[in-house]
């Protein structure tokens, strides 16, 4: 049997800046928290892996998107759900979906420059306003125990990564036969991931390492991150 997360093609896998489009309702209905509707393609991204949830309108009506323990994307919000097999408009805020995959982007290459340190990544937030790397203190509580040696390996992230950018590269990503997607940036790493990420470095603008601290048993490398101005070449974008 053809489930509807079979049915669902996730847009925003592909395209990062497609944040307009006509859709097909693949499955609806009302529960105890409301309407919800699932449509295909979807391109709203449900909030997990450090990223926040898009935010968008279904026909003009704001929802949310979320994923369901079957791993299919639903939008709750709507005060009636829509009948299965109707044409739907969907919008998400190009602002904000520009903003996620600039600090997402930015995180995968401070988790890098972390690694490449010989620090383990123990968890992140790519959240505006408060994104961060964690990584494991393990023996490293003594060499960041004084203000002065954390504000030098902040510098050091930041010059490292100011050369990340000024090399640039590409960002691509692909999904194996099992399902597994890897975003890969060039001359960074690849990884698996699920976000939304600019499609080249070019597109990260004012991507400032704030600053490292030890607390709660982590590392944490506070950071900013914003998109270009400028629409990317080829972009969809409304
Ligand atoms: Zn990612």
């Amino acid at each position: 049997m053809t489930t509807a997360v079979d049915q669902q093609t996730n847009a925003y896998f592909d395209d990062t800046y497609l944040t307009e489009t006509t859709a097909t309702v693949i499955a609806a209905g009302t529960d105890e928290d409301g309407a919800w509707a699932a449509v295909s393609p979807n391109i709203f991204h449900p909030k997990g892996g450090g990223q926040p949830s898009d935010e968008g309108t279904l026909d003009g009506v704001a929802v949310t998107p979320a994923r369901d323990d079957a791993g299919l994307v639903v939008l709750t919000g709507a005060p009636s759900a829509p009948e299965v097999g109707t044409a739907v408009v969907c919008r998400i805020d190009a602002e904000l979906r520009r903003r996620h995959a600039a600090l997402h982007t930015a995180g995968h290459i401070l988790g890098h420059l972390g690694e490449a340190r010989g620090w383990q990544h123990s968890g992140h937030s790519h959240f505006p306003g408060q994104a961060r790397l964690d990584f494991d203190p393990a023996g490293h509580e003594d060499e960041l125990a004084t203000p002065e040696p954390r504000e030098s390996v902040r510098a050091e992230f930041q010059a490292q990564m100011d050369a990340v950018l000024a090399r640039g590269g590409a960002v691509s990503a692909s999904v194996d036969a099992t399902g597994h997607r890897t975003v890969t940036i060039e001359g960074v790493n690849a990884e698996p991931c699920g976000g939304t990420h600019v499609r080249s470095l070019s597109e990260l603008a004012g991507v400032r390492i704030l600053e490292v601290k030890v607390k709660r048993g982590a590392i944490k490398v506070r950071y900013e991150a914003e998109h270009a101005d400028r629409a990317p070449a080829g972009g969809s974008a409304s």
